[in-house]
Parts: C-alpha cells; structure tokens; sequence
C-alpha cells in the first residue's frame, strides 16, 4: 500500500473508499471515529483520507470551483501525502509500517529504537498513545485541527486503551480521533461507545477486481474470492506468492498430501488457506457452492454426499482451528504444516467415494 500512502490523495488509490470517505465527512457528528468492518478493505486508508480531509485547506464553495475534500492538490494534502503533516499523528505498530506504507519517521520514532529493531513491535504500546494524547493537547499548527489516526485499534493493550479512553470522553478543542479496527469485538466496550462508529463493507466484486487488475494481479476473481472478497488481502497474498493458478491447485496439492509445494508459506497463512478448503469441501459434501475455490478445483472432493465420511472433514476442521490459535508461535512450524496437510489428504480422501 506505499503507494496508496503515497498518493497525496489518502485513499484515491483504492476507488470503493471514495463514496463512504465524502460520506463520513459529511456525516460526521462526533471527534471520535471508530472505522471498522472486515480486514483487507482499507480501513487504515479511510481514517487516513479523513485526517486529509478534515486537514485540507481547500477554499469550499463555488468560486473555487467547489472542490471536494481533501483536494489532494493544496500544501496540507502534500503534506499528509508526505507523512509529514505537522497536526496528523499516525499510530501503528512498528510491525506493520511498512506494509501499511508508514515508515517511521526518525525524528518522532520511540526511544527505545534499539530494542524495537531486534523484534518489531505488533502492539500500540502505551508510550505512544500518551505522545498521541499530548500531541492532541497541543494548538494546531496549520490552524485546522490536530488529528490522531490510530490502526488497528484492537493492538492496544488494556492500559493504553484506558490511557486514550480519558481523551475521548473530554477531547481537548480542536482535536479529533480516528480509530480503525478490523476486530471490533476485541476493543474495550467503553473505547467503543465513546466513537462514532464507520461501517466499512466488502466492496463490490467488479470494483475490487478492477482495482486488483490495475496492480498486475491476473486472474483477479479467483485470488478476490481466496481472499474472501476483501481485496487489499487479495493483494498481499499475491506478493507473498500465492497466485490464482496456484491457489486452484490447492485441493489436488492436499489431496495428494504433497505438503512440500506449501512448505514456504507462512504458518498462519497455511493454515487459513487449508481452514477455507476444509469450509468449501464441507460445502460442496452438502450440495452446497464453495465460497473461496473454483468450484472446478474441488472436482473429485465430495463428489456426492454417499459415503463421505463428514467426521474426517470436521475432525480436520477442529484440528486447524486448535492450530490456529497457536500459528503466532508453533512449536515447529514445518511438522504441524505438514502434519495438517497430512490430516488434509485423509479427509479430503475420505470425501471421495470408491470409484465406479
Ligand atoms: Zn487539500
């Protein structure tokens, strides 16, 4: 997403985000947003595309040509657009800079650098929130308002959660907040009523697709639905590798138990892939359409619902969701994934019945 970030533009690089973006900022009633919905739908864009409009320093109205906020074209678009918007403040964990296309800056990074750099962090910690809090104290410097956007907001701890929670409930003037969050459920229920809360949907199937084409993804519609239809997803798996050729190969690769074509992925990723093929293969065994494969990959898998044995297929499902709970950290990546490819094969085997 670098360039969506760097596009003075926030979220013009991802065109779903344009409708509910004027939306929100026309709507908006409240210093404190909580964007949330599925991952992989632009969440981070969208609170960033607000911070640049509430930031925009566009003239509104007709002799200006009335343009829309942000303009993308004015100093403080370009400043957001380079990061470096003196009233904005991004807070995300140091893990997931660089995917989200925000590099720390060096001057604003924490203290305790030396440390991070061994083991990028993967929460918001508390120093930061209390910077963020302060920063929201101080008088805006370009005279429009002082943002914090802060992503995913789920990463807060209980004592950073409560540390922001006292400056939602009494924002200073002219400060606003926006949280975005893929795990809603996960905030503090008193984070959660305190914001205004932004539903972001799945965008629509031909809009995403289009997008994914215009970032060199072929074959779009069939990594869209691996993805479960959430395309900034859809994008990641594809620089990680995993393409729609190979993704259609999946079931043949399991059912052949041949767990070396998968050995590079990473665990969680494995394991979520294998969790999708065990939901379609369940499906399809009910009469059901899959959801995340070509419905010509799964061929052979539970050709009809005669003698499938379903108790392999939900004994394999209970087995990944046991592993997904540990996928952070297994005790030995390489055996589970091959061990769960294994349990795979036998399930999957056992959907077929005995050939003619
Ligand atoms: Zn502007």
């Amino acid at each position: 997403m670098v360039e969506a970030a760097a596009n003075s533009n926030a979220s013009g690089a991802l065109p779903w985000l344009a409708a509910p973006l004027q939306q929100v900022l026309r709507e908006q009633r409240s210093h404190a947003l909580l964007v949330h919905g599925p991952s992989g739908v632009g969440q981070f864009e969208l609170a960033l595309g607000l911070a640049q409009g509430w930031l925009c320093e566009a003239e509104p109205g007709p002799a200006h040509g009335n343009p829309l906020r942000p303009c993308g074209r004015c100093a403080a678009c370009h400043l957001v657009g380079a990061r470096s918007h003196p009233d904005l403040l991004v807070l995300v964990p140091e893990a997931l800079r660089a995917a989200l296309g925000w590099e720390p800056d060096t001057d604003a990074d924490d203290s305790n650098d030396k440390a991070s750099k061994a083991k990028p962090s993967k929460d918001i910690k508390v120093e930061a929130v209390r910077a963020a809090v302060a920063f929201a104290q101080t008088t805006s410097a370009r005279g429009r308002c002082k943002v914090v956007v802060l992503h995913p907001a789920e990463r807060m701890n209980g004592i950073s959660a409560n540390t922001l929670l006292k400056t939602l409930e009494e924002p200073p003037g002219n400060a606003r907040f926006v949280l975005s969050s893929g795990a809603p459920d996960a905030l503090l229920p008193t984070i959660r009523s305190r914001c205004q809360a932004v539903t972001l949907t799945l965008p629509k199937t031909e809009v995403a697709i289009e997008w994914l084409r215009s970032q060199g993804i072929v074959d779009a519609a069939v990594l869209l639905a691996a993805a479960g239809g959430q395309p900034q997803e859809a994008l990641a798996w594809s620089r990680e590798g995993v393409d729609a050729a190979l993704w259609a190969q999946l079931p043949a690769l399991v059912r052949r138990g041949a767990s070396a074509a998968v050995a590079g992925w990473p665990l969680p990723r494995l394991i979520e892939s294998l969790q999708k093929l065990c939901h379609d293969a369940l499906c399809v065994a009910a009469g059901a359409a899959p959801r995340y494969f070509p419905i010509a990959s799964l061929k052979g898998v539970a050709r009809n619902a005669e003698g499938v044995d379903m108790r392999a297929l939900h004994a394999w499902q209970r087995e990944l969701q046991r592993a997904a709970r540990f996928a952070e950290h297994p005790w030995n990546a390489g055996l589970l994934a091959e061990s769960l490819v294994e349990q795979g094969r036998f399930a999957l085997e056992s959907t077929t019945p005995p050939g003619p």
